[in-house]
């Protein structure tokens, strides 16, 4: 599929395709005329303060980093960055 996405190397705005996403969920292109990959508009780790209470409470509920990040399709090391808060903390703090 053909975007107009423009290559930041050689600026070409032809033949740019889309070739997957990110980690993070940012869409990821590729240059078809030098061949570089690059990310427009890369997102950052950032979830909403509910989303992460609602991680927080599975992986206190006794779920995994792994499977909280299935569940919530979120970044499994995202997922296992708060498991490890909670684990710090002995327990979550509600509010
Ligand atoms: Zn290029």
């Amino acid at each position: 599929m053909e975007t107009k996405e423009k290559c930041p190397r050689c600026g070409q705005s032809a033949m740019q395709w889309r070739i997957g996403l990110t980690k993070a969920g940012s869409t990821r292109y590729r240059c078809g005329l030098c061949k570089r990959d690059y990310t427009p508009n890369p997102k950052k780790w950032m979830y909403s303060e509910e989303e992460r209470k609602v991680a927080l409470r599975l992986i206190t509920d006794g779920m995994t980093g792994r499977a909280v990040g299935r569940t919530l399709k979120m970044s499994k090391a995202n997922a296992y960055r708060w498991a490890t808060e909670v684990a710090k903390k002995g327990t979550m703090k509600c509010g």
